[in-house]
């Protein structure tokens, strides 16, 4: 690990007027993924801003809906009481990244910001555009089944790993900011950014802009979260899916759909939304959806077998979300699947 300056704020202010004017400062909460980074020599700060004792730990009520703050734990969001009654998604898809411990120490305003657990990011052996940019892309000749079906670039094929994220698109969350140019409101779907030419950022995030709280508008409707994976626990999503359904007697006012595990960001489902408004819930309008859910994806060598997962996944979340059938475990958990043919061959660790 390389030497770096370390210092503590006790504001907002403090935080961002000490990491705006140095390009190799950078601001950390919980550090979970921060620190592995660090110790993979694939990030190397000049500065660590440590912003977790910003008063930064609240969640209020807010015009029908919830703010969540940045430093809130995932632990402490997952078993928020509002949060399990009015957006379970939320509280699902936190339960179901990582690991206790670390769900203890990671904090809503950081799991958005963790970057790609593509392997090769990881190994500063490998050619890597998001880690070196203009060196290549180790995965596109490589081993890809967990990489990217939808708005992958030639530089990168690399998918966002948060869980949380998901549930957020989702729900049109709105994050809120501070930074050298004041406050700002960001709609969640705007955060990440595809990889086009520059793989390396990740974000619409400015230098130096600190994510406070992130805004759950009013919301009245079911929403549920589901996971694939290579294993039951401590696993990032091969496709992930959340759904928020609101409906007008029996049938979809408004349908709002996002994958994970699939692109460079939370992946929203413009199509299939629009197919379910209007519509009454059914095993046959649902399959529809997830055929037009998937009818753009752009699978690689070794990752097609996502897009009939993910087909299922989707119509599973529906099935489970419209109440056409019981939720398959209990709320929070996720199932994990065997997707055969190259399960086990992807470098360690995905
Ligand atoms: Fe790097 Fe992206 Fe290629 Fe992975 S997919 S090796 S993160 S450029």
């Amino acid at each position: 690990m390389h030497p770096f300056q370390y210092q503590r704020a006790t504001s907002t202010a403090q935080a961002v007027a000490a990491v705006a004017p140095e390009p190799g400062a950078t601001f950390i909460a919980g550090g979970t993924s921060h620190l592995d980074l660090m110790k993979e020599d694939v990030h190397r700060p000049s500065r660590l801003v440590d912003i977790s004792l910003l008063p930064l730990k609240q969640i209020t009520a807010l015009a029908g809906g919830l703010r969540l703050g940045a430093g809130v734990s995932n632990t402490a969001a997952a078993a928020h009481p509002e949060i399990q009654r009015r957006y379970p998604v939320v509280s699902e898809a936190l339960l179901t990244g990582a690991s206790t411990q670390i769900r203890n120490a990671a904090t809503l305003g950081g799991n958005p910001l963790q970057r790609t657990r593509c392997p090769y990011f990881r190994d500063p052996a490998q050619p890597c555009n998001k880690r070196a940019p203009g060196s290549g892309c180790a995965a596109l000749g490589g081993i890809n089944r967990g990489h990217a079906l939808f708005g992958a670039s030639d530089a990168c094929v690399a998918i966002h790993p948060s869980d949380l994220a998901v549930a957020l698109a989702a729900l049109d969350a709105v994050v809120q900011t501070t930074g050298p140019r004041g406050p700002r409101a960001i709609p969640f779907p705007e955060l990440h950014r595809l990889p086009g030419a520059t793989p390396q950022v990740d974000t619409t995030l400015a230098h130096g802009e600190l994510i406070t709280a992130i805004d759950l508008p009013a919301f009245a409707g079911r929403s549920h979260y589901l996971k694939v994976r290579d294993r039951a626990s401590y696993a990032f999503a091969l496709v992930s899916c959340a759904v928020a359904l609101e409906m007008d007697g029996e049938h979809v006012r408004r349908a709002r759909l996002a994958l994970g595990g699939v692109a460079h960001k939370p992946w929203r489902l413009p199509a299939a939304e629009a197919l379910l408004v209007g519509e009454k819930p059914s095993e046959k309008l649902f399959r529809a959806a997830a055929d037009a859910a998937f009818a753009d994806a752009r699978p690689l060598e070794h990752n097609a077998y996502k897009i009939p997962l993910g087909r299922n996944l989707l119509v599973q979340a529906l099935l489970e979300t419209s109440g056409l059938q019981a939720l398959a475990g209990p709320a929070g958990t996720a199932f994990a699947a065997s997707v055969g043919g190259l399960a086990g061959t992807f470098p360690a660790p995905y």
